[in-house]
């Protein structure tokens, strides 16, 4: 069996477990061990919880370090779904061309919009206080893709399309983030692709290579590839007929071109134009596939983007557009504006705003039940943003959990003040009264909000709950009937209220 062959039989290994972990996370419960992504990096440092994904993060830096991107040529599922593109492609003949170009700075800026979510836990929950939790995946599964539609275009437009238009390993070489992260740490590798035998300059080894690595080129200049786009498939060691490379331990990068490779295309197939063009596909659908499908769409918009721009070149070459020449001078400035600029707009077109951070910081303390702090952040919002009902609304209910009743009733009647039609609004403030001890005036605010809408059965069992307390039985049936359909289980609710487990109901029904 050659090598390609069983690198993809491990990667379909690894989809196979995927396939078995998300099973048992949402068939049958097992959650003691959460996803595993290398967005890790962000709940790591943003928030210093060591999840799985955390975990996982390091054992794939570390790993990167010391052999190189093996991850990528062994162990990413998504990997697999582009060989099986590539391959399929090659059953029917088509051999798509590797397009080369700089229009991966899309990667860098995925990157850094990535990292700049460390920052933004930093606002939003103060510095990170280390903590494990293997479980502990909600930051990262909220935008994963559960949708089969969502599975089935990225199957069919980041593996088939963009295969197809830009060549194999379309994904990783243009819009994976992680891409670019691991290619830094992949300079300090010191197990790479390396001439041990005399070269022949056949080329079979650049031919075979999925990451369109010039690899004779480099052996014949280093003696070793060093190219941080290389995966370690050893697709070149297999190729090659004279057995000239070996995958061995050797120099690493840095100490043989004397300076950090960054993965930056040696030769491109467009000029400027077509480039700067690509990009702003790329960037612009991944933005708004962002707002509408959700943050982890952002990579499935970027090749449809980029998939666009490819077919606008194919368009325009094939109706021969003249264009201007290609810009070759201050092109690193280019390239450094372009990504600092995409970067920023980005940033802050999709940043939280201020108030929201608050609301958050504070929401998090009232899952502490810490809501004194809650209060105390709840409050800087209200003063920063007194027309942020949203903020009060979250205030009020602080000030209720923390026995504050006055203050609750406050803030509720500036909200109903502000929205009187709001129905939950007046059930919320009948419950306060009812904590409060207050039931006449409860009651009129249960009525109100029954009032602005009939189907809030929330209302309904509270007044029937007041009248309970006050041992007026007949007077709650009614109520109690809109919440309970059936007899049994309001006559069980009855009875259980007026047992000794009474403070056990109060808390279910207000
Ligand atoms: S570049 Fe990204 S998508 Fe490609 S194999 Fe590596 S981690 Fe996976
Ligand atoms: S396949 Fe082998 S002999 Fe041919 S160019 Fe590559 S390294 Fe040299
Ligand atoms: S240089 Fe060789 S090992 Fe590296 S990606 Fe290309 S074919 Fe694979």
């Amino acid at each position: 069996m050659n090598i390609n062959k069983k690198r993809l039989l491990v990667l379909s290994f690894i989809n196979l477990l995927i396939i078995v972990h998300i099973t048992l996370w949402y068939k049958f419960g097992c959650q003691k061990v959460g996803t595993f992504s290398l967005n890790g990096v962000v709940s790591l440092f943003g928030m210093g919880l060591l999840n799985s994904a955390a975990a996982f993060f390091i054992f794939v830096v570390l790993m990167t370090a010391f052999f190189g991107r093996l991850f990528c040529g062994w162990g990413c599922h998504f990997a697999f779904f582009q060989e099986c593109a590539l391959k399929i492609f090659g059953k029917f003949g088509i051999n798509p061309k590797i397009i080369h170009s700089n229009a991966n700075i899309i990667q860098y800026v995925f990157l850094l919009k990535t990292l700049t979510a460390i920052y933004e836990f930093w606002l939003i929950y103060g510095p990170p206080q280390f903590h494990i939790g293997l479980g502990d995946t909600q930051v990262m599964t909220v935008d994963l893709p559960r949708s089969p539609i969502i599975i089935i275009l990225f199957v069919l437009f980041d593996a088939f399309l963009f295969i197809y238009l830009m060549g194999s390993r379309a994904f990783c070489r243009y819009v994976c983030p992680w891409a670019p992260m691991l290619a830094i740490f992949d300079n300090f590798s010191f197990w790479r692709i390396r001439k041990v035998n005399e070269c022949k300059g056949c080329m079979s080894c650049t031919n075979s290579c999925t990451m369109g690595i010039r690899v004779h080129e480099e052996i014949a200049q280093y003696s070793v590839v060093v190219n941080t786009n290389c995966i370690r498939c050893l697709a070149c060691t297999n190729a090659c007929p004279n057995g000239t490379l070996s995958y061995r331990w050797s120099l690493n990068v840095i100490s043989v071109t004397r300076r950090i490779q960054w993965l930056i295309p040696q030769q491109r197939d467009y000029n400027w134009y077509y480039e700067i063009m690509l990009i702003f596909c790329g960037l612009i659908v991944a933005y708004y596939t962002q707002r509408w499908l959700g943050s982890f769409q952002t990579f499935l918009g970027a090749a449809w983007g980029l998939c666009f721009g490819m077919l606008i070149i194919k368009f325009l070459d094939s109706s021969r557009v003249p264009l201007l020449e290609t810009i070759q001078h201050k092109r690193r400035f280019l390239v450094a504006g372009l990504i600092t600029l995409s970067t920023l707009a980005w940033c802050w077109t999709t940043s939280t705003s201020y108030d929201i951070r608050l609301l958050l910081r504070g929401n998090r303390y009232m899952d502490l039940l810490e809501y004194e702090r809650a209060i105390s952040i709840y409050n800087q919002a209200i003063n920063e943003f007194p027309s942020n009902n949203e903020v009060r609304a979250a205030l009020a209910l602080a000030y209720k959990m923390n026995g504050d009743y006055n203050r609750a009733i406050t803030e509720y009647k500036t909200l109903i003040s502000n929205n009187p039609d709001n129905a939950a609004l007046h059930n919320n403030l009948g419950t306060v009264y009812y904590r409060n001890g207050n039931y006449a005036q409860a009651i009129v605010e249960y009525k109100k909000s029954i009032q602005l809408d009939g189907h809030l059965t929330a209302a309904y069992g509270n007044i029937g709950l007041i009248f309970l307390k006050q041992g007026n039985v007949e007077e709650a049936i009614p109520f109690l009937r809109k919440v309970f359909p059936r007899e049994e289980e309001m006559l069980k609710y009855i009875l259980t209220l007026y047992n000794p487990n009474q403070e056990k109901m109060d808390r279910k029904g207000g």
